[in-house]
C-alpha cells in the first residue's frame, strides 16, 4: 500500500509502496480517509525525524475499519472511526487517576514504535516508524483498539479529521486543562489549527473577551469569525499594554500559548492577571527556555499549566466535539483552508511552513 515516507533529513517526503502487517489481537487496521497536517509534523521534518527515520507522519486522521484483531470488541469492519494520537492502556498509574494523556503506554507510542519496539510497517524488511502512534499519511495504518473512536456513519471524515489533533488539543485545553468559566477573559497567542480551536472553545465556554495575537493578518481576520473579540498584530503592537488596555489593567484570566514559541510563554505569564493561569499548548521544538520569577509566581499566585492533547479522554471528548459540530457551535468546516492529494503532500507541508490558511488536509483515500 501507498504511504508518504520521510526517509532522509532535508529531503521532501516520498510516496512509497510499504508493507503492513495484519493487526495483532488488540489492534485494528484502518483505511485512512483524510489526515490534517499539524505543525508537529513539520517540526519532525525540521528535527530530521528525531531519530525515527524512516517514518510515516500524520496524526490527525479519520477513516474506516478494514479489519480487527481477535480480542477487539469496540469496533468492527466498516465502522467509521477517528484516530487519536494517544492510545491509552486504561490501567496504569495515570489512567487510574483519570489522566489519560500521561498514560505510560500511550507516551511510549511517541517513539514511533509499539511498546515492544516493533512497527507494523516495513519497507523491504526495514522497519518504518509509525509517527506519533498514528501514521495517517498512509492508505492503511494499524493502531491499538483504544487509538480509535467509533463515530456515527453519517459523519463526513474529511471534516471530522481535524478533531484528532487540532480540536482535541485546542478545545480540550479550554474545557479540560484550564476549565474556562463563563465571563472569563482569554488571550491566545498563535492562530493555527490549535489556536483557532482554543478561540472556539473559549467562545463555547462563554468567555467574555477573547484577545488573539498572530503576525499573519489573514489568521487574525479568521479568528474574529471564530469568536475572537480583539486582535493584536505583534509586529505593530506590544502585547502587554494592549491586554491591560482591554482588561481594565487587570490582565487575562487565562493566557494560552499556542504558537510553540518559548518567549511567548513569558509574555503570557506577564499578561495573565494576579491568580491567573498560563496554559502551554504549543511545543517549542527548539528547546528554548524562559525565565520564571518565583517571587512573582508565589506572591501573585500565578499558575503555569502544561497541556498535552488538551487533557482529552478521546472516548469521552471526541463524541462531545462531534456533537458540538452537529449543533453548529463548533465550526470544523471553516478551519480547513486547503486540501491536497497524498501525491502532493509536500505542497501541503509548504502551506504549513508559510503559515498559509489554518489547516491543510491530505485527501489520502481519494488518491
Ligand atoms: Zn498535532
Ligand atoms: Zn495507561
Amino acid at each position: 500500500m501507498k504511504a508518504a515516507v520521510f526517509k532522509q533529513p532535508n529531503h521532501p517526503l516520498s510516496i512509497e509502496e510499504i508493507d503492513i502487517e495484519e493487526p495483532r489481537s488488540r489492534e485494528v487496521m484502518v483505511n485512512v480517509s483524510h489526515c490534517g497536517i499539524c505543525h508537529s509534523d513539520l517540526s519532525m521534518l525540521d528535527l530530521g525525524g528525531a531519530g525515527q527515520l524512516p517514518i510515516i507522519l500524520g496524526h490527525e486522521a479519520a477513516g474506516t475499519i478494514e479489519s480487527i484483531g481477535s480480542d477487539v470488541t469496540s469496533v468492527e469492519p466498516g465502522d467509521k472511526v477517528m484516530l487519536t494520537p494517544l492510545a491509552v492502556c486504561g490501567q496504569c498509574y495515570w489512567c487510574s487517576r483519570a489522566e489519560p494523556t500521561a498514560c505510560i503506554e500511550a507516551q511510549s507510542f511517541t517513539s514511533g514504535l509499539r511498546p515492544d519496539g516493533t512497527s507494523p510497517f516495513s519497507d523491504n524488511g526495514q522497519c518504518v516508524h509509525r509517527g506519533l502512534g498514528v501514521a495517517g499519511f498512509s492508505e492503511r495504518t494499524i493502531v491499538q483498539e483504544s487509538g480509535v473512536v467509533k463515530i456515527d456513519q453519517d459523519t463526513p471524515l474529511d471534516i471530522a479529521c481535524v478533531i484528532g489533533c487540532a480540536v482535541q488539543t485546542g478545545v480540550g485545553a479550554v474545557f479540560n486543562s484550564a476549565k474556562v468559566e463563563v465571563g472569563s477573559t482569554v488571550l491566545v497567542t498563535g492562530l493555527g489549527g490549535i489556536g483557532i480551536s482554543i478561540v472556539q472553545g473559549a467562545r463555547i465556554a462563554g468567555a467574555e473577551k477573547i484577545i488573539v495575537s498572530d503576525p499573519v493578518a489573514e489568521r487574525r481576520e479568521a479568528a474574529l469569525h471564530f469568536g475572537a473579540t480583539h486582535t493584536i498584530d505583534p509586529f505593530n503592537d506590544e502585547l502587554l499594554p494592549k491586554v491591560l488596555e482591554e482588561t481594565g489593567n487587570i490582565g487575562v484570566d487565562y493566557a494560552f500559548e499556542a504558537a510553540g514559541v518559548a518567549a511567548l510563554v513569558d509574555d503570557c505569564v506577564n499578561a495573565s492577571r494576579t491568580g491567573g493561569s498560563t496554559i502551554i499548548v504549543g511545543v517549542d521544538a527548539t528547546l528554548a527556555t524562559v525565565p520564571i520569577l518565583p517571587v512573582m509566581m508565589a506572591t501573585m499566585g500565578k499558575k503555569i499549566i502544561g497541556s498535552l492533547l488538551g487533557d482529552c479522554h478521546p472516548q469521552r471528548d471526541i463524541p462531545r466535539f462531534i456533537s458540538l459540530w452537529k449543533s453548529g457551535k463548533l465550526d470544523l468546516d471553516g478551519m480547513i483552508s486547503h486540501r491536497v492529494a497524498l501525491n502532493d503532500i509536500n505542497l501541503g507541508f509548504e502551506n504549513v511552513r508559510q503559515t498559509k490558511g489554518i489547516r491543510t488536509v491530505v485527501e489520502v483515500a481519494t488518491t
